[in-house]
Parts: structure tokens; C-alpha cells; sequence
């Protein structure tokens, strides 16, 4: 696999990357990837490990290490090193539904995982599954995979995030006819209306929607399940149904002001600004979002970052980050030793934007909110923020954070994004189809099964799991699909 001697011949190399100030200035990719010969070259570097954790995809000490979807990593990065794109295409496809997607926006836990990453740099397996599958649309060898026989059976499938695509995907591919229903005007979940167009162009969701419907998938869009159609009506139409609706339940900051105006959740926001660049062909920006304004977003996630560099973009005056928890060390903790996911310093590209333009950080740590301060108009135009500290509750013995008296200040806070996580299933949905829910309000199955307590009812993703990331949405989606072919044919040969 890969050269033995690769990872001692050549170093690391990855896409180009535009600075930070001249990318901002649109709301396009700014990764360029580098040539197929140096890609054949990083192909190289991977060496054969005898075991190979890239590829594992288990859980250690509560994250994940490895890839969740068990892509042939070392396989794959061979056949990039020999130059059969094809082949390497062909592999990738025995595990993945989207490779374009994750190629993209995933953090890469194989990287995270690889032997390279224990004492140097890691395989760029992750820039290499873009090459295999940017290679395979440009040959034309991503064609539709259309079934030869169809097999009679129906399946509707609710939400259209990559975990309701990868099901509808594997079934309509196995001869089941498909109808995924979406509440939004265009489908993609939160890979349309979430993750900002500078991560990944949308033009690449349409491209693998418009192949599925060629495939024969049906898409019916803003119709929102539970309310413009009933599950008794679904249920009555379709042999099965599964629910990939997503963890849109947004956790809220409830201190006193909430109500002011100008405080939105941020996938409302983010979800805002892809809707007015979509509907007006990049042509309008929704400066009046941001612009001259202060940003504050709360929260110091992914998600956060995003409301950062989408501020940054728009215009903002000023952005801050809050984040309630200590900043990370910038190595990995003696207890949280390779191949665990490493809990570590890393400044996103929307911090990187937020340090050239502003000459700081956004990142404010140990802080949070403890009341917001409206204008007479009722805008919000401050926050009260506080430190905070680790401290042992003597309830229950678990470290909490608490606010450290003496330390409040007031801060200028004209927009203010709520990017606190999520809380898990919408009511509604769990309602209509009555299944039951756990603590997490997540859909509940036995471990490692996909029906939920209604007989004929299935899920996935993240309303399945809770909030979680795309590289899962798309392993659940594709084990859903298996369980629901399973389930109609007595068999499974997905
Ligand atoms: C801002 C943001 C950025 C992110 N960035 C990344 C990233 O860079 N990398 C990464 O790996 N992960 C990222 N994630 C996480 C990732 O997007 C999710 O884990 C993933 O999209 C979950 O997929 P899903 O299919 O389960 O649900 P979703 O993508 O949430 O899709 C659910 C879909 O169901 C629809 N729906 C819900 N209820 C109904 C109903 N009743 N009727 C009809 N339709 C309905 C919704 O409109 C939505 O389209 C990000 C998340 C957010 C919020
Ligand atoms: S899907 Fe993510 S974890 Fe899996 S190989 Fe690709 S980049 Fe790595």
C-alpha cells in the first residue's frame, strides 16, 4: 500500500488556500487543490501500517477514531499513489454515498487516526478523497445507478440532510422506489442550509441531487411532515418510512433581555444568508445582516465559526466568540494519547478571517452571558457577560462551571447568534409518528438497530444520534437503509 519509503520521501503538502482577506471577499471555496501528480505523491505517504486506525472508525474514551464509514483508507490511497483513479473511485464507492460532501466539511477523524499523525504529519487522505471523486465526475464515471428491476416496495423518507440522501440513495439503488419529503424549498439539510457556502458550494449538493432523481428518487420539497401531510397518511401510502429530519431543536440562552430583537439561532442565520445568495444568483448579499454591526456569537464550536466567518464577510464591525469552556491545550493532554480524537487548539478559517481583518482572536473563553440590553427600540445593543471557573457541584460531584464574581462586564452586541448546540428531535414529527424518544429527546432504537418502537417506522442521523456530524449522517443513513431493505425482503444485500 503507498510507497514504503513515501512518508520519509515527501512531506505533507495541501490545497492552496487564498488569505484570509482577499477570500472573504465573496462567499465562494477558497481551497485549491494541488496537482493529480503531487496528489499521487501525498498518496505515497501512506505506509502500510499493520493496523491501520484510519479506517477503524471506533469509539475511544467517547469519540471517535477513524472513519465511520470504514472507507478502505490504505487501499484507496495506493490506487490514488499508482494513478488508478478509476479503481480508487471504484473503492470508494463500496463505502460512501458522498464522497464530494465529506472531501469537504469533514474534520477528517482517519487523518486524526493515522500512524503518520503520531510523532509527524498525517496521510491527507481526506484531500485524496476529493481528487478520487472530483477525478470521477470530471471522467464521467459517476454516472446514475439506475435498478434494473424495481421491486414494488414504497419508501418514504423525511428529510433530505446527507443521513435521509445515503438511505434514499441505497434503497432506490436496490429496486425500492423512493420519495423523500422536505419542509424546505431546496433539499440538502443542513449541507444546504447550515454549513455556508464558502465550505461547500452548493452547486456540488445539486450535482448529486440531480443525479439521484435521475436515478429515479423523488424529491417533494416544502412539505412539511406532521403538518402539510399526516403520518397516518404516509404510513398508509408507504410499506416503509424513515425519519432523518435532523436534531433542529436549537438549545436557547435563556437570560433576561432573550426577547430583545436581533437575537437569532444561528442556522437561522447561516440558513438566511445561503437562501438570499441561492434565490438571487449570488447577486444580492445580505450585508444588513451584519454589516457595521457588533457580532456577538455564542458558542465556540464549528458552528460558531461559521457565524464568524459569515459575519466577517457581511461587513461586522466587530465579531466575538464566546465559549464557556477553557481554551484547549495546543497539544494533545497525556490522556488523550493517539489515536484518540485530539482535544486540541484549532483556529478555523473563520477565526483566521476574524484575526487578519480585526488584529485579534474572536475566541473569548471561560465566559458566557448572563443578560442581554435592548435600545428603546427593543434592539439589542449589549450583552452582560461574565467569567467563569471549574467547580465540583456538591450534589451531585460533577465539575461545573460557575461565574466568578466581581468579573462582569457589559459588551457592545448589535447581532447576537445563538450557536449553543442542539437539543435534539422536533416534537412535532415524534408526535405525529408517536415513537419514543430517549432523555436526549433523540429517536430511540435498541443500540446499533434503526426501527424505532413503531412498527415499520425508522430513522437516522442526527435525529437518531443527536447532533453530530456528516461523515455519521451518511454511515446512518446507509445502515437505516440496510435495516429497512432487511425488514422488506427478509434479507439484505446492501
Ligand atoms: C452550522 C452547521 C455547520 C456544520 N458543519 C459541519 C461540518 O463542517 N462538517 C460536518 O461533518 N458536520 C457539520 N455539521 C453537522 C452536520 O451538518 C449534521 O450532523 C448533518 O447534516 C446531519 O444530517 P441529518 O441528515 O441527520 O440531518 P439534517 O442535515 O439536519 O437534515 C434534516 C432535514 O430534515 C428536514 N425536516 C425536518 N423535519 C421535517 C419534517 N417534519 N418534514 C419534512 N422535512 C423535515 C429538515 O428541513 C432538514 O432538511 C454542521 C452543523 C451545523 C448546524
Ligand atoms: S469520510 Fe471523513 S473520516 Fe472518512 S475517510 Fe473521508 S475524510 Fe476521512
Amino acid at each position: 500500500m503507498g510507497k514504503p519509503t513515501g512518508f520519509l520521501e515527501y512531506k505533507r503538502e495541501t490545497a492552496k488556500v487564498l488569505p484570509p482577506k482577499v477570500r472573504i471577499a465573496n462567499f465562494n471555496e477558497f481551497r485549491t487543490p494541488i496537482s493529480k501528480e503531487k496528489q499521487k505523491k501525498q498518496g505515497a505517504r501512506c505506509m502500510a501500517c499493520g493496523v491501520p486506525f484510519c479506517q477503524s472508525g471506533m469509539m475511544l474514551n467517547g469519540m471517535a477514531s477513524g472513519c465511520p464509514l470504514h472507507n478502505l483508507v490504505p487501499e484507496t490511497n495506493d490506487l490514488v499513489y499508482t494513478g488508478n483513479w478509476k479503481q480508487a473511485y471504484l473503492r470508494l464507492s463500496k463505502t460512501h454515498s458522498f464522497p464530494e460532501f465529506t472531501s469537504r466539511v469533514c474534520p477528517a477523524l482517519c487523518e486524526a487516526a493515522c500512524t503518520c499523525n503520531l510523532d509527524s504529519e498525517p496521510v491527507s487522505t481526506k484531500e485524496n478523497e476529493r481528487a478520487i471523486i472530483e477525478t470521477a465526475w470530471q471522467e464521467g464515471w459517476v454516472k446514475p445507478q439506475i435498478p434494473r428491476v424495481r421491486t414494488g416496495k414504497t419508501i418514504a423518507v423525511i428529510g433530505s440532510g446527507p443521513s435521509g440522501l445515503a438511505a434514499a440513495q441505497q434503497l432506490n439503488r436496490r429496486g425500492h422506489s423512493v420519495t423523500v419529503y422536505e419542509r424546505s424549498d431546496r433539499p440538502g439539510g443542513l449541507l444546504r442550509y447550515g454549513i455556508p457556502n464558502m465550505k461547500l458550494e452548493k452547486s456540488v449538493v445539486d450535482r448529486r441531487i440531480h443525479l439521484m432523481e435521475e436515478e429515479g428518487v423523488q424529491f417533494v420539497l416544502n412539505t412539511n411532515v406532521g403538518k402539510d401531510i399526516t403520518a397516518d397518511e404516509l404510513l398508509k401510502k408507504y410499506d416503509r418510512v424513515v425519519l432523518a429530519c435532523g436534531a433542529s431543536n436549537p438549545r436557547d440562552i435563556k437570560v433576561p433581555g432573550r426577547e430583545a430583537k436581533g437575537i437569532y439561532f444561528a442556522v437561522d442565520f447561516l440558513g438566511k444568508v445561503t437562501k438570499t445568495l441561492l434565490d438571487s444568483d449570488f447577486e444580492k448579499v445580505p450585508y444588513e445582516l451584519a454589516k457595521d454591526k457588533h457580532v456577538l456569537v455564542i458558542g465556540g464550536g464549528d458552528t460558531g465559526n461559521d457565524c464568524v466567518g459569515t459575519s466577517v464577510r457581511l461587513g461586522a464591525k466587530s465579531v466575538t466568540q464566546l465559549e464557556m469552556m477553557p481554551k484547549p491545550p495546543v497539544e494533545r493532554a497525556a490522556n488523550n494519547p493517539w489515536p484518540q480524537w485530539p482535544r486540541v487548539l484549532k483556529t478555523d478559517y473563520g477565526q483566521e478571517e476574524a484575526i487578519a481583518v480585526f488584529g485579534h482572536d474572536p475566541r473569548v473563553y471561560q465566559t458566557t452571558v448572563t443578560e442581554f440590553i435592548a435600545d428603546k427600540k427593543g434592539n439589542v445593543c449589549k450583552a452582560k457577560i461574565v467569567k467563569l471557573k471549574s467547580q465540583k457541584d456538591e450534589k451531585t460531584g460533577r465539575m461545573m462551571m460557575v461565574p466568578v464574581e466581581g468579573t462582569e462586564e457589559v459588551i457592545p452586541a448589535d447581532v447576537v447568534l445563538i450557536a449553543a448546540g442542539f437539543l435534539g428531535s422536533q416534537k412535532y414529527v415524534t408526535d405525529a409518528f408517536k415513537v419514543s424518544i430517549n432523555g436526549r429527546t433523540n429517536v430511540e432504537t435498541k443500540p446499533e438497530a434503526y426501527e424505532t418502537s413503531v412498527p415499520r417506522v425508522f430513522t437516522a442521523g442526527d435525529m437518531h444520534r443527536g447532533q453530530s456530524l456528516v461523515v455519521w449522517a451518511i454511515r446512518e443513513g446507509r445502515e437505516a437503509a440496510r435495516a429497512v431493505d432487511e425488514s422488506l425482503m427478509g434479507y439484505t444485500n446492501l
